[in-house]
């Protein structure tokens, strides 16, 4: 009875590791999946100049707006506001983005940040 309980707690630990380790894995491609997909899309300044910004190498880009010159990075299908000059600092709230029409804005630089399918303009 006791050897019973032994096996049934192995496997059932087995099996909780075999789904987490997929789930894990699942996450851990999906950045790469998507960066071959999307792309970024800045649109800053009173002209909207649009600025295309691959997410499939990873990269730091400086971007005079007219306001702030802009610091945003990449890394692993990812894009952020960094280091930015503004006052407020809100756009570095917004964290990495990655999917499909999320957004990062700098209002104080006029610079929005969209996560778009390739090749949308
Ligand atoms: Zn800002």
């Amino acid at each position: 009875m006791k050897k019973n309980a032994f096996w049934t707690n192995l496997i059932f630990i087995a099996v909780i590791l075999a789904v987490a380790g997929g789930l894990l894995a699942y996450r851990a491609l999906r950045p790469k999946a998507d960066a071959s997909t999307l792309e970024a899309q800045l649109t800053y300044g009173d002209a909207n100049t649009v600025m295309e910004i691959p997410l499939d190498q990873d990269a730091e880009y400086d971007v005079d707006t007219g306001y702030y010159t802009i610091h945003l990075r990449v890394q692993q299908g990812a894009i952020r506001f960094v280091d930015s000059p503004c006052p407020d600092h809100i756009c570095e709230n917004y964290g990495w983005i990655s999917q499909e029409d999320q957004t990062a804005i700098c209002m104080p630089a006029h610079a929005v940040v969209m996560i778009v399918s390739k090749g949308t303009k």
